[in-house]
């Protein structure tokens, strides 16, 4: 046969996707950090395809070319893989979602796809956007149910973009671990479940399998944002659920270079949704089909620099989770603090439900531990004895702890939620979400934490009332840009 049929790239499509399938095959068979450092990109790829380059090539490229019109008429209509336009796939974005998908599954043997997005919120949007889809009935009220306790931008986007400007009711779980509650809120016009485990930043967590369970009794999904464990500490698809969320810009990407967020889903859904495509493989259909005509979907650069941090993803986490328990207990001493919220403390009232779920990937294989260990994150909060000027005078004198909006770093960054991530949500909104004025979320990067608690131990004697000011530089010395003072 010769190109001059179109069955010659159908056929050979097809001996490509069994020397893939086995290829993603042998894979499954590998551990964590071989997975995170390799991803899906093989040696006979690069040898074949990218000159021998060893790192994932950045494909800079907003379109695929065709050999000729056969070939171009297999690719769009989607009978070869084919990457196409930059809009909807990307060899770059190919790398990022393959490596994504395998280790949120690993250790198990679900199979699962990825759609590696511009950012978690657009993650967020392209993973619920598909359910809330009207029958012939438009006028029928549509709903969603989930816990209150998520990510500020999150909130907004359920409460303001789809509850408030689109009347698709987000009914609201007070205490997600009461699964009486949940199931109280589903109607037959509920079209996901949603939750956030450990939430930003009130670090709440729920008994993921019950939830899952209720879902698929209702035949619907159970979306979770995992952004805050990653999947070095938990895998939600093997807990049942059926679609996990990843800000990509948090933790697993934590050298702040990029904006990216990711839906992974597990192929062949069993869900009562009349959609064949969509049950086959979410990540596939979302990537193919909503987001090519909507158009969020990840840049080949953004897709490269989240890999190259995704390689290091076991061990970074379990240092910086390391840290975080060690200023943790620190800070629990303090005369000048309330209340330490951490999931690795023993006094978290979920510190026993989290010790179930999160666990350290591959610890047990691990020289020095030898075990399962538990690790819980590098998010906490702490709450300042005292007022919100109090709490802003201590978070006022951090002298290494960045002031700023952002987790997930590799840098320790703190923020005050009520006055900037869960400001415009209001009060009432903060209340329920525990986020009172005298919170400081914290997120413990891979600093010493010797060095990390000294900055916080001098910090806090502004509560001293005997704190000696430090004057700073109004303006960096470098730069031609920095103004000159006289
Ligand atoms: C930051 C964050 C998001 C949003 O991600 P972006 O990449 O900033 O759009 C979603 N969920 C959680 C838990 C987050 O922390």
């Amino acid at each position: 046969m010769d190109s001059s049929n179109i069955n010659y790239y159908i056929d050979a499509a097809k001996q490509s996707a069994e020397w893939h399938k086995d290829h993603l095959k042998s894979l499954k068979k590998l551990k964590f950090d071989t997975l995170a450092v390799h991803g899906i990109y093989s040696m006979q790829e690069a040898l074949d395809f990218n000159q021998g380059s060893i790192i994932e090539p950045i494909y800079m490229s907003s379109s695929q070319a065709y050999r000729d019109s056969n070939e171009m008429e297999a690719a769009l209509s989607y009978q070869i893989p084919t990457w196409c336009y930059s809009r909807i796939g990307n060899p770059s974005m190919y790398y990022l979602e393959g490596v994504l998908a395998l280790l949120e599954t690993y250790g198990s043997d679900i199979e699962a796809s990825c759609c590696a997005t511009s950012s978690g919120m657009s993650a967020i949007f392209s993973a619920c956007e598909p359910f809330l889809t009207f029958d012939k009935d438009i006028h029928t009220e549509i709903n969603f149910v989930g816990t209150c306790q998520v990510y500020g931008g999150t909130f907004q986007q359920f409460a303001v973009r789809q509850d408030q400007e689109k009347h698709i009711h987000w009914r609201k779980v007070i205490n997600s671990n009461n699964i009486e509650e949940w199931e109280s809120l589903i109607d037959e016009n509920t079209r996901f479940l949603y939750g956030e485990m450990p939430s930003n930043p009130g670090l709440s967590f729920f008994d993921i399998e019950k939830v899952a369970a209720l879902a698929h009794k209702y035949g619907i999904p159970l979306i979770i944002d995992s952004t805050v464990a990653t999947p070095a500490l938990f895998r939600p698809l093997t807990h049942g659920a059926d679609i996990v969320i990843q800000s990509v810009t948090k933790t697993l990407s934590s050298s702040g270079f990029s904006v990216s967020g990711a839906v992974i889903a597990k192929k062949n859904l069993k869900l009562n949704i009349n959609n064949d495509m969509l049950k086959a493989d979410f990540g596939l259909y979302i990537k193919a089909l909503p987001n090519r005509d909507i158009g969020p979907n990840i840049s080949p650069m953004n897709a490269i620099l989240t890999l190259n941090d995704i390689r290091t993803l076991r061990s970074k986490v379990d240092l910086m989770s390391r840290n975080t328990l060690k200023v943790a207990k620190y800070l629990e001493t303090h005369k000048h603090i309330e209340q330490v919220d951490y999931l690795g403390l023993e006094s978290h009232p979920l510190h026993k439900l989290a010790s179930k779920y999160l666990v350290l990937a591959d610890s047990e294989f691990d020289d020095i531990y030898g075990k399962k260990v538990n690790r819980y994150g590098h998010l906490m909060s702490f709450r300042v004895k005292g007022n919100a000027m109090d709490t802003r005078k201590v978070f006022d004198a951090l002298q290494r702890i960045w002031r700023a909006t952002d987790l997930g770093r590799i840098k320790s960054v703190a923020t005050i939620p009520a006055i900037s991530t869960h400001q415009q949500q209001g009060e009432e909104a903060r209340k329920l979400a525990d986020i009172p004025a005298n919170l400081i979320r914290l997120c413990v990067g891979a600093e010493h934490a010797d060095d990390t608690i000294d900055d916080l131990k001098q910090a806090l004697t502004v509560l001293d009332g005997n704190k000696i000011s430090v004057s700073s530089p109004m303006y960096s010395a470098g730069g031609a840009s920095s103004a000159r003072l006289r």
